[in-house]
């Protein structure tokens, strides 16, 4: 019985092995057919996008990538892609940067980070209302 770790590995290979084959995919490059493998972009979704430069992908395919702060080798799929940039309307710029568990601790520290900003914020104006008060 395999356990759910060497799962994810073994589907993590065969993502990196399907990336390996798209290295050199254009998705800009309009073809007469989709490819195998390849998720065709919604033109119209991603019209929604204030884009002028005229790089908007035709196609989506899996692409392997480093994580910046693990360095551990993973894949974003074609279907992430099309996610991020026609539902959630990512930057169209943007690609995936960091794996799933470095992602979430980095949204954690920059949720904290946010919440100790804020809390200093408060605690300026606060001290500063106190002031105008004993101005008075
Ligand atoms: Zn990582």
């Amino acid at each position: 019985m395999k356990s759910g770790k060497q799962r994810r590995e073994e589907i993590m290979q065969r993502r990196r092995e399907r990336a390996a084959k798209f290295v050199n995919f254009d998705p800009h490059l309009r073809r007469p057919r989709v490819p195998l493998g390849v998720l065709e972009a919604d033109r119209e979704l991603l019209a929604r996008h204030n884009n002028t430069c005229g790089c908007l992908p035709l196609y989506y395919v899996d692409r392997e990538f480093t994580c910046r702060d693990c360095g551990s080798h993973e894949v974003w799929t074609a279907k992430q892609q099309k996610w991020w940039y026609e539902v959630a309307l990512g930057n169209i710029n943007s690609t995936a940067v960091r794996c799933r568990p470095c992602r979430r601790a980095d949204q954690a520290r920059s949720a904290d980070a946010r919440r100790v900003s804020e809390e200093g914020m408060r605690r300026k104006l606060l001290a500063q209302a106190g002031k105008a008060g004993t101005d008075r």
